[in-house]
């Protein structure tokens, strides 16, 4: 019984029912290759991940693709930001064999740069509407769908809580902050569709379970034709980290609704593997059907202590982030029982944006971490100082 030493969290001992919704209903969806796997119609949903090493560190990012690879990753991903890491990614697709998905998040203008290198292109909508750009997101869409099809790459459009489009952002209506995502990720899907590139699939991630399930809901209801790419961003540091997905995903994947996964969670690169192995564990118990307890999901839901943290990956600006995730898990035990969420971010692409949602935010940067409360900056602290300034707010948030 691996899974219940993964999955089982401090306090929380999740019981498993039998169930038969646990043998996944599969969606006619279009069917995408990725490099030597395809995803989508009928196809075994596949488990992907994310290095968490500099790019550029040729050595140590080829060693976490093989690492990946051997636990049983079909697609691996990297961040590509600067030429250095264009020409790591050279090399590393010399030496593997692995499929390789390149993380474009500011820089698109990259994709023709990376796309002979790699399997598939993932671009954030959020990241193509910048008021200061003189190209319209339509122009950008074109460009990049133009890349893949001569690179004979597929497309991942991946929607992210932390930087939704912000032309979107002002459709936000009351109570419903999922309708942001949808609206961008239907809007792309269209886009694609209008060019003629329908080799592409679609990711809608929060770092809530519950807006998951909603936003992929809904995109499935209104595009059951695209492939899903599942996961829970910034789920933090297992097993709570392991149990948000796995909450996520039992509402889903029996469901129909997925085609490829991914686990993130905060553990330092050389332990990245968990995330297929959690990976593994939750799809093999959600086929054959051992679900939580609806109780001990809504009892890991309901008004407890909740740190949200980022997977790391090549954009961390400081390695002691993920020793600061833990060291702020391990000091704030105490308050378990408050209703209040932290966010631990690694870096400013997704930091500022995430940390906006929760009660407290740290995003780290190279020398400093940037303290935030309720979206308010509240200054930026070295890596020492940092905790007693955190708990000194956590304790007047509580009093
Ligand atoms: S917040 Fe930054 S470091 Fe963390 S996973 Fe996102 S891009 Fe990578």
């Amino acid at each position: 019984m691996t899974y219940r030493l993964i999955l089982q969290p401090e306090g929380l001992e999740p019981a498993y029912r039998e169930s038969s919704a646990g043998a996944a209903r599969t969606r006619a969806t279009r069917e995408v290759r990725i490099g030597s796997i395809t995803i989508g119609r009928g196809h075994p949903i596949a488990v992907q991940s994310m290095a968490a090493t500099q790019t550029a560190d040729v050595a140590a990012t080829a060693a976490q693709v093989r690492l990946l690879a051997e636990a049983g990753a079909e697609v691996v991903r990297l961040a590509v930001d600067t030429p250095r890491d264009v020409e790591a990614l050279r090399q590393i697709r010399a030496e593997t064999g692995a499929n390789l998905s390149v993380d474009l998040q500011e820089n698109y203008r990259l994709a023709s740069d990376v796309a002979p290198w790699v399997d598939k292109l993932r671009y954030n909508p959020g990241y193509l509407s910048s008021p200061r750009s003189k190209r319209t997101w339509q122009d950008k869409v074109r460009f990049l769908a133009g890349v893949a099809g001569e690179h004979d790459c597929a497309i991942r459009v991946g929607v992210n809580c932390g930087s939704v489009d912000p032309t979107k952002r002002g459709d936000l209506a009351p109570g419903d902050n999922v309708r942001p995502m949808v609206e961008s990720a239907l809007e792309h899907c269209a886009e694609l569709d209008r060019l003629g590139f329908t080799r592409y699939c679609v990711s809608l991630k929060d770092s809530d379970p519950a807006k998951v399930v909603e936003a992929n809901r809904r995109f499935a209801a209104a595009r059951p034709d695209v492939p899903l790419h599942l996961g829970v961003t910034e789920a933090g540091m297992p097993p709570e980290g392991i149990l948000k997905t796995r909450i996520a995903f039992e509402q889903l994947i029996p469901h129909g609704i997925g085609d490829t996964i991914r686990v993130s969670l905060t553990v330092p690169a050389e332990g990245k593997a968990d995330e297929i192995t959690a990976g593994r564990a939750i799809l093999a118990d959600i086929a054959a059907g051992r679900l939580l307890n609806a109780e001990d999901i809504a009892t890991f839901s309901r008004g407890r202590l909740n740190i949200i943290a980022c997977p790391s990956c090549s954009r961390v600006q400081n390695a002691a982030f993920v020793e600061l995730a833990e060291r702020v898990r391990e000091a704030t035990r105490w308050a378990a029982e408050h209703p209040i969420t932290i966010a631990v971010m690694g870096c400013r692409v997704n930091g500022p944006g995430e940390t906006d949602v929760a009660d407290l935010g740290l995003w780290c940067g190279p020398t400093a971490v940037n303290l935030k409360r309720g979206g308010e900056p509240l200054g930026a602290f070295s890596y020492e100082e940092i905790l007693p300034r955190l708990l000194e707010e956590l304790d007047a948030m509580i009093r």
